[in-house]
């Protein structure tokens, strides 16, 4: 499941449950982004502390880990070297699914080398308040090749940009991501207003 992960959250972790249970995987591994290229005019907090943040969110669940692959490589992160670069690691007998969201997955055929991208993987998509599938968008994907698996997890309304906005104001984030994620935040002064 790949994201950003400023900070993670709950629809995070909901979410990557449901889709494990719904689709019978080993496991799900989250996959801290560095500078995503679509993201990369905006400011993002520095990776260590997003994949901080997600190694004390998973630490209780067996079947979930964090990979810092794509945090550690320089410059833009794409999504094609990333499962390369999985495949490469894991046994050949490995299958690889990619967790997106509806809202991200909509522009997969534009992702870097879309056509080797779709080879890669499944695409898991799940709908998000405010934003699913439509058929004729997960035609579209088909016909650019894409294996496109839909699920339709009983999602939280949560976003990273709220949690953030909320934490720039000092308002509370407590039950929008989990207790040890708001501790690491307010230690570590992390969103407020005038800080990066
Ligand atoms: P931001 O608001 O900063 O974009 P975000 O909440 O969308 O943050 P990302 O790190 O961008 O979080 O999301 C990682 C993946 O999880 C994306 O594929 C996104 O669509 C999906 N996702 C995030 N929040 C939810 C949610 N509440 N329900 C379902 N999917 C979600
Ligand atoms: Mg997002």
């Amino acid at each position: 499941m790949g994201g950003t992960f400023d900070p993670v959250h709950l629809g995070h972790l909901c979410c990557a449950e449901q889709v494990r249970d719904a689709c019978a995987l080993d496991a799900v591994l989250f996959l801290v982004a560095g500078t995503p290229s679509f993201k990369r005019d905006l400011a993002v907090t520095d990776a260590a502390h997003r994949v901080a943040m997600c190694r004390l969110a998973v630490a209780e669940n067996p079947a979930f880990d964090v990979s810092a692959l794509e945090a550690a490589r320089p410059g833009i992160t794409f999504t094609v070297d990333t499962l390369r670069q999985l495949h490469a690691h894991y046994p050949e007998n490995v299958e690889l699914a990619f967790i997106v969201g509806a809202d991200a997955a909509l522009a997969l055929p534009e992702w870097k080398e879309a056509d080797a991208l779709a080879g890669l993987a499944e695409f898991i998509v799940m709908s998000r308040p405010g934003s699913s599938l439509a058929a004729a968008d997960a035609d579209r994907l088909a016909q650019a090749g894409f294996r496109i698996r839909p699920v339709a997890p009983s999602a939280l309304d949560i976003s990273s940009t709220e949690v953030r906005r909320r934490a720039s104001c000092g308002q509370s984030i407590r039950y929008l991501v989990p207790d040890a994620v708001r501790d690491y935040v307010l230690a570590h002064k992390l969103y407020r207003k005038g800080d990066s």
